[in-house]
């Protein structure tokens, strides 16, 4: 009956370490299979995410490759139109095969005096220095009309007063003037009162009369910049 009983035991005892080491076995599968689970999932997630990047850098390429291209285009666009621009003739070059050098040196405009034209657009050009002036601006000042402006550049030129250079503007040609020599004015000393005194004779720079104690001078001199500045406020 004892022996019996023992057997029991050792029976039971064998049960119990068998159904420890199952539970064992299982709680290891299980942890396996949460473990692939998580890890299945996470790179799922990283493999959608790279998905994205990729999408987005392929679009982000698309895109840049698009715009050069339009660059391209635009840049081919402007080249041909500048080699077309280039490619025109300007009224003044036309104006120059047309009119002989005595018909452009003797261009004249109804009811103008030439003389003082010349002269005041001279001066004017000369204002602006190494920096010249754009031809059409000047004609607006002056309220002159492009076709006379030309012809007025022309002879300009001609007379030896200014140089012309040729300039693409805002996608037109044009000319840029500058000036190359001041003529002398007669207009600055004709009413100078050494033209008409009685004692220009006598007079000299280190004798009793002398331009430096004049005082027809000193007028003259003082009224003729008084003048000058009110036609450089006007
Ligand atoms: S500087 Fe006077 S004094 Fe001499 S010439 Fe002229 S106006 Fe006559």
């Amino acid at each position: 009956m004892v022996k019996k009983e023992i057997v029991s035991a050792v029976n039971l005892k064998k049960e119990i370490e068998e159904a420890k080491a199952e539970l064992v076995s299982r709680n290891k599968k299980l942890k396996l299979s949460v473990k692939t689970e998580a890890k299945k999932k996470v790179d799922k997630k990283k493999a959608e995410a790279k998905k994205k990047v990729d999408k987005k850098k392929a679009e982000a390429k698309k895109k840049e490759e698009a715009k050069k291209k339009a660059e391209e285009a635009k840049k081919k666009e402007e080249e041909a139109k500048k080699k077309e621009e280039e490619a025109k003739r300007t009224y003044e070059e036309e104006l120059e095969e047309q009119l002989t050098e005595d018909e452009i040196k003797n261009f004249a405009i109804d009811k103008t005096d030439m003389d003082k034209l010349v002269n005041r657009v001279t001066e004017m050009i000369a204002s602006y220095a190494t920096n010249g002036i754009l031809q059409n601006i000047l004609w607006r000042k002056l309220k002159l009309s492009s076709r006379d402006g030309s012809r007025l550049a022309l002879k300009l030129e001609k007379l030896g007063n200014i140089t012309r250079e040729k300039i693409l503007e805002n996608g037109r040609w044009t000319y840029l003037l500058l000036i190359k020599k001041i003529p002398i004015s007669t207009i600055s000393i004709e009413n100078a009162p050494c033209l008409v005194c009685p004692v220009e004779g006598k007079c000299s720079t280190d004798g009793e009369i002398s331009p430096k104690t004049c005082v027809y001078i000193e007028d003259w001199v003082l009224t003729e910049l008084k003048t000058k500045k009110s036609h450089e406020t006007n």
